[in-house]
């Protein structure tokens, strides 16, 4: 049974669900796409988990998004003896430049450029700011440094700058290679993390050339400085608060997040708002109340999707932790407040046929009180118009393009069908009868509303409004 939530659900894919069965049972408690870290994901592990993916949406004949991040120019801690090791606070301790720790009990830091970079009085922070150091006595290959805040660091852990001026570029060889084997392989999202510049998107876009949906990860403040050329070039953004409330005084991120998210909105490409959504869940089968409210808050921000990361990557309670977003999303969506919120945020359509047409369907719709809208696309652009005017009604998208209906299954509102190509026009108000009938979105007698660009399989033509009865 597909959900009838409007909010998608990112769920991570990890060592606590990475058998078909859990990402059955993640799918079925209401996850929408999978995410791969590649920080955490070897390319047999990548390969593998798509496959498990693929396998699912033949086993229950819908489609689900794949969605690879790209690690980007993060820094990282190396590896330590016995994983982990307790940092107290007032100790003073060693960096040294490698890749795995030995006995001296110097902490590794693989990375060069970063012992080039620091200076004298520098903030490090370990594990998304958890602990904090402040250098001194920096050298080619070592540092010295003081723990400020202690606490448990662990292998692999990401490390933070924020006083640090890095000159890395936006992909690194190890981001190169994980991109050309998840292109190889086919998945339908590639995001990268720690963009920087809109060149950065634009450098991605190229390899990619179309080949998947290309995400920009908003967490550095340097990104946010020139959102809109970096949202110019992207297909979609992803609100990274983990690394953004390190980089930036946390108490600036619910602000920087409505900023993003509205940018995103008004020029109708999906938004993701990510991370420690539901964090306690990784370790308890409820969410806070505090919790509950930031994911609900998302929703109300009309966010395309809000996404789970530790909590179905490596925690206890996976599955609870989706069907706990699924029923978060539900209750807000049937909130009487929910339709007031999206209809203020509303943003007028742009002055172009397809927009104009898409604001036509959601008027159509909402004073004949249709019980679906249909959109047939083949590149998904009409769909990603009619899901930017946020109407009531529930989005059918019928697609002759199976990357279609997997690349728009982060979309809010949009319920993705794949089925084969339409011989004419007539064809499709059938198929879109059909459908909505089938899917249980209307009745016999009921209409439905359909768009579509005509001559079908114009990408971005969006240019027909019909009402039909559903037979
Ligand atoms: P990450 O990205 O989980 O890859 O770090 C998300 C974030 O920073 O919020
Ligand atoms: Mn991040």
């Amino acid at each position: 049974m597909r959900h009838r939530r409007k909010t998608k659900i990112l769920a991570t894919l990890g060592p606590a669900s990475s058998s078909p069965e859990r990402i059955r049972a993640l799918f079925e408690a209401g996850a929408d796409v999978f995410r791969i870290n590649m920080s955490h994901t070897s390319h047999a592990g990548l390969a593998e988990l798509r496959g498990h993916v693929r396998a699912l949406e033949q086993a229950t004949g819908r489609s689900a998004g794949v969605l690879v991040d790209l690690q980007g120019p993060k820094i990282r801690l190396g590896t330590l003896p016995g994983g982990s090791r307790v940092l107290k606070e007032g100790e003073r301790i060693r960096l040294v430049r490698r890749v795995e720790g030995t006995d001296d009990g110097a902490i590794p830091i693989p990375h060069a450029e970063v012992f080039a970079a620091m200076k004298q009085r520098h903030a490090l922070l370990i594990d998304d700011g958890r602990v904090r150091l402040r250098l001194f006595g920096v050298k080619d290959d070592s540092a010295e440094a003081f723990v400020e805040v202690g606490g448990e660091i662990k292998d692999r852990k990401g490390i933070n700058l924020p006083d640090t001026l890095l000159p890395v570029p936006a992909m690194t060889q190890k981001d190169r290679s994980d991109l050309d084997a998840a292109l190889n392989l086919g998945v339908d999202w590639v995001a990268l993390s720690f963009v920087q510049r809109p060149e950065d998107v634009a450098e991605l876009k190229k390899i990619v050339a179309g080949r998947a949906g290309v995400m920009a990860k908003i967490e550095k403040p340097k990104a946010l400085a020139s959102l809109p050329e970096i949202l110019e070039l992207a297909d979609a953004l992803m609100v990274a608060r983990g690394d953004l409330g390190v980089e930036l005084p946390p108490e600036d991120v619910p602000g920087k997040q409505k900023y993003i998210v509205s940018t995103a909105r008004r020029a109708g490409k999906p938004v993701v708002v990510a991370t420690q959504m539901l964090e306690s869940m990784v370790a308890s089968s409820t969410p806070t109340r505090a919790e509950v409210s930031d994911v609900a808050n998302a929703i109300f921000e009309s966010a395309d999707a809000v996404m789970l990361s530790a909590e179905t990557a490596t925690g206890v309670y996976a599955v609870e932790a989706v069907a706990v977003m699924d029923r978060i999303a539900a209750a807000v969506e049937a909130d009487p407040l929910y339709q007031r919120t999206i209809d203020a945020q509303r943003t007028p359509p742009e002055a172009t046929t397809p927009d104009a047409i898409s604001a036509a369907v959601h008027e159509v719709t909402r004073t004949i009180h249709a019980r679906a809208i249909v959109c047939w696309t083949s590149s998904g652009s009409t769909a990603l118009r009619a899901a930017r005017e946020r109407p009531e009604a529930p989005i059918v998208v019928l697609t002759p393009n199976l990357q279609t209906a997997r690349r728009m299954a982060i979309v809010w509102g949009l319920y993705c069908i794949h089925t084969e190509d339409a011989h004419d026009l007539d064809d499709v108000v059938d198929r879109a009868s059909e459908f909505a009938a089938r899917e249980g979105f209307a009745a016999p007698g009921e209409r439905v509303v359909i768009t579509a660009g005509i001559p079908l399989g114009t990408p971005g033509a969006t240019n027909m409004l019909r009402v039909a009865f559903v037979k």
